[in-house]
Order: structure tokens, then sequence, then C-alpha cells
């Protein structure tokens, strides 16, 4: 090959090394360099003088110069003419030092004594090549650097085995919150949001080891301060020019598309919600509705379809317009909200009808509360445009699975049910089962009577006594809740109980008895009535209500009763609910000196192992055992033990619901303590009471009063 005008710069301070080289490339001038020329400069600070003066094609350096030496003069050669390609001249034969000149930049190196014309030629030869196909590999780095960098998208580079970001452009930085210091000594991982994570996460890992060549996702992003960016990353691996085809680099372009992702997401909410009031649409409550069904099946409880109509609404939309329409719905739909529970859903579902699903029923009636609420809430006036108007709904209820199990037919039902609303005048609610409108109807009253009961002097007790098995005599009384009812006459507890434990009102009637007995036996015992204990049934509400043992304590100051009269009742069923609640409570109550009995023992699941670890001191047999005794030899069997261990863990034992004389020889048979049953007395009023306690029968109840 002929290289023509060659310009050589050679940095040589010795006039024979000069000279010879002069002589070498002229030499091989001859037939390659045409007319090349030579300048020499004897210095380093001579030969970068020259360097500033004119443009060479390649320089010959003594790495020996007298203001220079070393690699050192290489350096400054290679600062100040970095696109020139350098030959070193060395004197040492030293591989290891001219390998290191051409780590940092020569591009060869000749050892004086052994350069001949052919290997000056060839080196000046690659040399110039060498460095040409440099400085075009730097042209196209620099212009991959800029691209990497100016263009608006994210981009990174990420080392392969660890997924940390080993290059980031200035939009990722602004993408993530991050300075360029603060990315680089982070990884995707760890700022990708959880939930993007890979399920598999070996998929990072296939990607990075290069098992997967292109990745591309939308993701969520963690920006610094927090919050997630909506992105789309397309990834791909950087390789190893070899034959191996290591992956070197991930290289991953950056999207932001939260704006995108966020008109989706309102797209899809457009497309499930009802523009006006915000509440689900048609579409969304028909997915509801299935997710609450299955759910009512699985937990086997009930749920109420409601369909709500307004009443007269086109009235006023037509008399104050779409507007006064539109703002009426809203606060309809606010309206029904806060009657509902937070379980419940509510959609709108076309003009001025809502649907309603009332959860987690335990019965249909418990829907009625909640109809009824709504109807009430339409009471006030909405107060639209400036004026006040008065609107009313109806409303239709089915119930699943009572009245059927499909959707489609309960929404019917529902449907129908709010047109039988409509005909009986409107502004009111009915069930598509009619016997269900009769059951709530009596139920609301009820409830809403009973609520007036206590301040209407409405409660009393009846007074049940128990006797002792051996003596016969009176030892102790339980107080048994009636409701004199103002139309419906004396009502016995489980007439009333039951809907009180629903509503939660019995909390309030457990007080209320509790206060009612002290004050009785205070009031006893100031007529001179020879003292009796007094037990007392407690719902297992009432036992949930923290300091509850402290306002038994302060009931019985109050009335200046020794503890030991009180008996507290509760149910086995109680007493494992919540064991641990449980157990502080009784010894708290224990503590006091209250005694606890077990009432209705039998009917749950407990081992009388289990109770023996609470501060429990009387077991009553519950009245189911005790009917068949005399003809059912397994209750008999089951007594007999019952006594036998009850006795052996020191408690006593009572029988409830004793009718029959032969039941009590049974009973006294097996060494049962107590009895309670209409053989002995049926619960009696105050007064009667008295007359059976005053009336010789010496009551001896072993608390020593
Ligand atoms: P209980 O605590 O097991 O009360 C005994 C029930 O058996 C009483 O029914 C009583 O009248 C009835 N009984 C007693 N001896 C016999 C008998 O020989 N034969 C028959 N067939 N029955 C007999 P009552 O008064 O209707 O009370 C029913 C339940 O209501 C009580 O069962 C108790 O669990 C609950 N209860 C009563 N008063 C209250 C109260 O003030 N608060 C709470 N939370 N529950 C109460
Ligand atoms: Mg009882
Ligand atoms: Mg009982």
């Amino acid at each position: 090959m002929v290289i023509a005008g060659l310009k050589v710069l050679l940095i040589e301070d010795n006039a024979a090394d000069a000279e010879l080289i002069d002589m070498l490339l002229s030499e091989a001038g001859r037939e390659q360099f045409l007319n090349y020329t030579l300048k020499r400069a004897e210095s380093l600070a001579d030969g970068v003088r020259a360097l500033g003066r004119e443009s060479f094609s390649v320089v010959l350096l003594d790495l020996g110069l007298p203001d220079s030496s070393g690699l050192e003069t290489l350096l400054r050669i290679e600062e100040r003419a970095h696109h020139i390609p350098v030959i070193a001249l060395t004197g040492l034969a030293d591989e290891e030092f001219a390998a290191r000149a051409i780590s940092i930049g020569a591009q060869d190196y000749l050892v004086k004594g052994k350069i001949t014309g052919d290997s000056l030629y060839r080196s000046v030869l690659y040399s110039i090549e060498r460095k040409k196909s440099e400085l075009l590999l730097e042209d196209s780095e620099e212009r991959f650097r800029a691209f990497f960098e100016l263009s608006g998208m994210g981009a990174l580079q990420a080392d392969p085995s660890t997924g940390r970001f080993v290059m980031v452009n200035r939009s990722f930085c602004e993408l993530t919150g991050y300075s360029r210091d603060e990315l680089l000594s982070l990884s995707f991982r760890e700022i990708t949001h959880p939930d993007d994570w890979p399920e598999d996460l070996s998929e990072y890992g296939k990607l990075l080891c290069g098992k997967m060549e292109q990745y591309d996702r939308e993701v969520r992003y963690l920006h610094k301060q927090g919050h997630a960016i909506w992105v789309h990353v397309s990834r791909t691996l950087l390789r190893k020019a070899d034959g191996h085809r290591e992956p070197i680099r991930v290289l991953g372009i950056v999207h932001d598309i939260t704006d995108r992702k966020r008109m989706e997401q309102e797209i899809i909410e457009m497309a499930h919600h009802d523009a006006l009031t915000g509440l689900p649409n048609r579409r969304l409550f028909i997915e509801l509705a299935q997710i609450e069904m299955a759910q009512a099946n699985r937990n086997n409880k009930k749920m109420a379809f409601v369909f709500l109509d307004l009443d007269r609404f086109k009235e006023v939309n037509d008399t104050f317009g779409h507007e006064a329409g539109d703002q009426l719905l809203k606060e309809v739909a606010l309206r029904i909200k806060k009657s509902l529970r937070k379980s419940d859903t509510i959609a709108r579902i076309g003009g001025d009808e809502f649907n309603i699903i009332i959860a987690d029923l335990a019965r249909a009636e418990g829907s009625a509360e909640i109809a009824r609420k709504i109807v009430e809430s339409f009471r006030a006036p909405f107060l639209i445009a400036g004026h006040e108007l008065h609107v009313t709904a109806s409303i239709g209820l089915s119930v699943y699975p009572d009245d059927d199990q499909d959707m489609e037919t309960l929404f019917r039902y529902a449907d129908i049910a709010m047109y039988h609303a409509k005909e009986t005048g409107k502004n009111n609610f009915q069930f598509y089962n009619p016997s269900i409108n009769v059951h709530s109807a009596q139920r609301i009253k009820m409830e809403s009577g009973l609520r007036q009961a206590i301040a209407n002097g409405e409660l009393l007790l009846y007074y049940q006594p128990l006797a002792d098995i051996r003596t016969g005599k009176m030892v102790c009384a339980e107080a048994l809740v009636r409701w004199n009812h103002p139309e419906m006459g004396l009502l016995e507890p489980k007439d009333f109980i039951p809907m009180a434990e629903e509503t939660g009102f019995i909390t309030t009637i457990d007080e209320w008895v509790l206060e009612a007995v002290c004050r009785q036996a205070k009031l006893w015992r100031q007529a001179g009535l020879p003292p009796v204990c007094l037990t007392v049934n407690l719902s297992s509400r009432i036992f949930q209500k923290t300091g509850f043992a402290s306002s038994i304590s302060r009931v019985l100051q109050e009335t200046g009763l020794p503890p030991g009269i009180l008996y507290l009742e509760i149910t086995e069923t109680l007493a494992m609910e919540n064991i641990q609640l449980t157990a502080s409570q009784l010894a708290q109550l224990s503590e006091l000196g209250v005694q606890i009995s077990i009432d209705d023992f039998g009917t749950g699941y407990s081992s009388l192992n289990y109770l023996k670890r609470l501060p429990i001191g009387r077991l009553k047999i519950d009245r189911s055992f005790i009917k068949d005794i005399a003809t059912d030899p397994d209750d008999r069997a089951i007594i007999n033990a019952v006594v036998a261990m009850a006795h052996n863990m020191k408690m006593k034992v009572i029988a409830e619901g004793v009718e029959t004389e032969s039941q009590l020889d049974f009973l006294r048979q097996v060494g049962c303590d107590e009895m309670q049953g209409f053989l002995y007395s049926r619960p009696l009023t105050a007064e009667k009471f008295v007359e059976l306690a005053g009336n010789g029968n010496k009551a001896d109840c072993g608390a020593g009063l």
C-alpha cells in the first residue's frame, strides 16, 4: 500500500537516533511513502508546539526526553493530539512497559536498535489505520451517547447480572425523581412497584442472563417521592461481539405512560359508574351482586335486593328543569348511602331508579330496618335551587335465597314489590314475599316499643325459686324478665329477648334487670324478709362490655348488698365464645364475691374439663335433659355422669325444669344438689314470691347471710 503525503513528527532528542529514523523512513519511503515529510522536535515542549502549529499523520515519540520521560510523555502528547496515532520509541525491550504505553493510547512501540525499514513502514501503516477506526468508533460512541442523553425518553443501561443501573440519562432521572448518582446505586428491582414485580422473579434473571432477548412491559415504577408512575419499558441485551456472545449490558428505553393509564382508568370508571352520582352503574352492580351472592352462599347468610324508585320525579324535572332534577338525584344518592351500612352496595341503574344490595343478613327482616331508614331519610325536604322539595321513594325488596336463588328473578321480584309499594300509597317499602311485610311491620313496632318499655315501666321481674333437693327448702330465686306490653299483654322472654339480642338492646335490658334485682333485694331485706340469693341471667353482649365487673360492683355498693347474694347466670355457649375475655371478666367478678352459674348446660359443646378453668360454682343442667329422664336411659346416664364430674370439680349441680316427682326422685338418687321447676314453683310476681318466701320457707342460700 502506498501512503501519499505522509507527515511525520519525530520527537527525539538524540540526533543519531533521529537520523537513523529519517534514513529508515526514506529507505522505506522509496517505495511506499511518496513524498513524506519529517519534522523533528528535540523536546516534549518542542513537539507540543509543533502539534499546535501543524497537523501530522503520525507521531514517533521517544519516551526519554530531556524535559519529560516515560509514560508521562505519552500522556502529554495524547492530551494534545488525541486524533493522531503515536508510536512510542523505547530503548528498553521491556514488554510490560510497552504494553502500558499501548494501554494509555500509543498505537504501537518500536525498540530502538531493532527497527528496520520494513518494521517501521508496517508500524506506521497499522497505526494510522488503527487510529482511524478508533476515531470512527469513538465517533459512533459519541453519537450514541448524545442520542442516549438527548432523546426525550428515559434511557438506561444496567448490569446484566445484578440489574444495577450503570448509565442513566437525564430524562430517566427526571422521570424517577432521582439524581444520576442515586440511580447508579439502585437496580430495577428497587424502583419497580412491588405489585409489578414479575410473579416469577426468575423472569428478571432470564432477561438478565440473556435467555430473554427482548422484554416489553407496562409496569409501575416508584418515584423518589413515593408515588407510582406508569411506564412502558423496552429492554434488550447488548452482547459481546465474540463467539460466546455473553451479555454485557441491559439496555432499556422507558416511556412515561401515566397519563395514558389515567385516561384508561377513567374510561373503565365511566364504563362502570354513573357519571352524575359517581355510583356504580347497572353493569358494575350486576358484577358486585354476583360476588355478594357467592359470599352469602358461602357464609350461609341472606341478602336483600332492593329496588328504589322516586315518587313523582318526573314532576320535579318538568317543573324545575333538568339541572334541578340532576341535583336532586345527587342528594338522593347521598341520603340513601347514609342509611346503608358499609357492607351494602348501591347503584343508580337509570333515571330515578336505584338498586341496593343489603348484604350479610341473618334474617330477612333485618333488611326491613334498613328500608325503613331509607324511607325515613326522605322525610326532610331537599333543598334544590332555592326550593324545598318534598320527594319520597317507593321501595321493593326480594330476599336471597328465600324468594329465589337466581339473580335476574330476584331483581324482577324486587321490581314487582316496588310496584306494590307504589300501589299501596307510595313512600313505603314492600317485600316481594308479603308474609315478611307483616312480620317486619310487627317487628319494627315491637322494636320501637321495646325501647320505650323501660321508660314506661313495662318491664317486670318474675322470681322462680330454686330449692335444695335434700331439704326441700328454697335456697335461691332466679329473676326472669317479662314485658307487660300495652297491647299484646304479658310477653315472655322468647317473644322479645331474641330481637333485643339482635339489635343490641339486650344490654340495656340486662343492666335494668341487674339494678332492679338489687333494688328489690334491698327492699326485701329492709322489710325483714329472710335473705335470699338472687340469680340474674346475662346475655353475651353485656359480657363483652369492658368495665362490666366494675359496674356490678357499683350497683352492689349503691344498694349496700353483700356480693355473695348475687349469682350471675351465663350460658354455656357464652362461656366458650371468647374464652380469654370470659376468663378475665369472670375472674374479676368472682374476686368481687359474685358467684357464677353456667345456665342451660348440655346445650353447647363445652367439656367440663374446659369449664374447670373458669371460676364457676354452679352448673344448671338444661331442661331438655330433665324432661325425659323417666323414659330415656341415655339422659339418665348423662345426668349421672355430669353430677359426678361436677362434684369432683367442686361445683353444685342444679336441675332445670323439674316438673314431676319421678324426675325429682331420680335427681335425688344421683345426688343432684338443687332443683328449679314447676314442681316446686312457677316463676312468681314479686308479691307472690314474698308470700312464698315469708311463708315459713326459710331461705338458706349458703352464702352466710
Ligand atoms: P333460663 O335462664 O333457662 O330460665 C329458665 C326458664 O325455664 C324460664 O323461662 C322458666 O320459666 C322456665 N322454666 C322453669 N321451670 C320450668 C318447668 O318446670 N317447665 C318448663 N317448661 N319451663 C320451666 P322464661 O322465663 O321464659 O325465660 C326463658 C329464658 O329467657 C331464660 O332461660 C333466659 O335464658 C332468658 N331470660 C329471662 N330473663 C332474662 C333476663 O333478664 N336477661 C336475659 N339476658 N335473659 C333472660
Ligand atoms: Mg337462667
Ligand atoms: Mg336455663
